[in-house]
């Protein structure tokens, strides 16, 4: 299973590395070609407003869009924010492939970045997630299912095709998120 990271800015690289130990093949995604390539795409987490403007600098912002009910896409942190229908700014757009909005940086400013355990609910494992300036989920639509919370706030949505996380999976030592998002890739 070949498994994209879109490349624009952030950091793609810890999920490169994430996807190679979990047994898949990742592949940086820079351009429509590579893009192309991929059964998945996870939009990492970065700044959400740079990542906006590189999708169009790139030209890839229609290309997702288009491809976005053949392929799954996991949206971690600024991946959440450009996956979600908060409403467009000057500097921001986002991509409005799943029917939620959130508050960029909801969770607090770089210095009140923390840790938590937090409780997958298909697994009912608990895992140890980080958050830093994370989005928080002001509202979202009933086709969507929650499927974490910290405290009582949704912290990951699915659309039963697509993830977005408020936190980021990448620095936990479980692969139980990424090993999700293989299974909806596979149903899908
Ligand atoms: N606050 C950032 C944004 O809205 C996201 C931070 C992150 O990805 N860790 O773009």
């Amino acid at each position: 299973m070949k498994i994209g990271v879109l490349a624009l800015q952030g950091n793609f690289s810890i999920h490169y590395k994430k996807i190679l130990e979990f047994g898949e093949t990742p592949i940086y995604v820079k351009n429509k070609e590579n893009l192309f390539q991929c059964d998945g795409l996870i939009i990492p987490g970065g700044e959400s407003t740079v990542m906006s403007k590189m999708l169009d600098y790139n030209n890839l912002r229609k290309t997702i869009i288009d491809i976005k009910d053949k392929i799954s896409i996991m949206g971690v942190c600024a991946g959440m924010v450009l996956l979600s229908k908060t409403n467009s700014s000057r500097n921001l757009k986002t991509l409005s492939i799943m029917d939620f909005e959130v508050e960029r940086n909801g969770y607090g400013r770089q210095i009140h970045s923390f840790n938590s355990k937090i409780n997958f609910i298909p697994s009912k494992k608990n895992i140890d997630v980080c958050f830093i300036r994370a989005p928080k989920v002001l509202r979202y639509s009933k086709k969507i299912k929650c499927l974490a919370k910290l405290n009582q706030d949704p912290i990951l949505l699915t659309d039963g095709r697509h993830l977005a996380l408020s936190f980021h999976p990448e620095y936990s030592s479980s692969f139980e998120i990424y090993n999700y998002f293989k299974n909806i890739i596979k149903v899908n």
